[in-house]
């Protein structure tokens, strides 16, 4: 499909909607982003991440953002602690900051700046929560919170996990799979919570054990960002799925990385 003279609206300001607004426009397309937040300020931009070569680092060079990426990525989170749930050290896995098979992490915000000052000017419209959309001829007509709307030649949904734009393609919708995260931030963690800052070594720590975890990571400003996991309810496939390697596939506490986290901890997550 040409994009040429095409007008193409993205609903969602993430790392997704923001890195294809950026590729787009370096080909000379017509691009909107229409994004929920108020602003760049908005909120706590969550977790730093860790990009992988053949995706995350692969489209911001792709971008040419490889330059301010570096200059902005923390070489400083360069080790994963792994403990049980009383804090006892099980494994401290190196991560891989450079060379063959990288993952280098860099924070949300400075990320989502980084997007953000590579597009055109007015690219992005902030306090745009998409309720809506509907096909129209050849267009898309999409409904917005505060009653106005804009028809694209080409939607594009990165809203997330519950996308508004999905159901134009797909009945489908996301699966609880009975695991929640909360997302907590300490401020000057250094002082007020000194024991959890210095088991974290710095860097960053993944505790597991009796179908809980809490994933911690340090932040810039001295703040202690972590999410504590629970399993809250026991999914659908589960009650179908049995126990072992099966049940944890449907219902893993820790998606991210679980191979490994369970050769390093053992019986921890059995
Ligand atoms: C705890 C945690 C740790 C992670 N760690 C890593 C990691 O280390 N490495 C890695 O590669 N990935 C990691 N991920 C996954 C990563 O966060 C996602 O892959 C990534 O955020 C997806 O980007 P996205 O732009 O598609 O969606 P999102 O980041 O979900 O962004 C969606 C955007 O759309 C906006 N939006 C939502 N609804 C609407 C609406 N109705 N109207 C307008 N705007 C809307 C939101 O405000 C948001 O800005 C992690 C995820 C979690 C939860």
């Amino acid at each position: 499909m040409s994009i040429e003279g095409k007008k193409i609206a993205i609903v969602g300001g993430g790392p997704g909607g923001l890195t294809l607004a950026r590729l787009l426009q370096m080909r000379g397309a017509d691009v909107a982003v229409y994004e929920r937040d108020h602003s760049r300020e908005a909120r706590v931009q969550g977790s730093a991440l860790d990009l992988h070569e053949d995706s995350g680092l692969a489209a911001l060079e792709e971008a040419g953002l490889m330059e301010p990426f570096w200059a902005n990525h923390r070489s400083d989170l360069d080790r994963l602690r792994l403990t049980d749930k009383n804090g006892t050290i099980l494994h401290d896995h190196m991560r891989q900051m450079s060379g063959a098979g990288k993952r280098p992490e860099i924070e949300r915000g400075p990320l989502r700046d980084i997007l953000l000052d590579s597009l055109a000017p007015g690219t992005v419209h902030w306090n745009r929560r998409l309720e809506s959309a509907a096909a129209h001829g050849d267009q898309v007509v999409l409904h917005f919170a505060d009653a106005d709307s804009v028809v694209a030649d080409i939607a594009i949904g990165c809203d997330g996990a519950n996308s508004r734009l999905r159901a134009l393609v797909t009945p489908v919708r996301p699966e609880y799979v009975g695991v929640t995260l909360v997302e907590c931030v300490v401020p000057a963690a250094k002082d007020t919570v000194p024991e959890a800052w210095n088991l974290l070594g710095g860097a960053a720590l993944i505790a597991l054990g009796s179908e809980r975890t809490i994933g911690m990571g340090t932040k810039p400003d001295g703040s202690l960002l972590f999410y504590a996991g629970s399993e809250v309810q026991r999914c659908r496939r589960q009650k179908t799925a049995g126990r072992g390697r099966h049940r944890r596939q449907a219902c893993g506490l820790v998606s991210y990385e679980l191979r490994r986290l369970e050769q390093a901890v053992g019986a921890a997550v059995r």
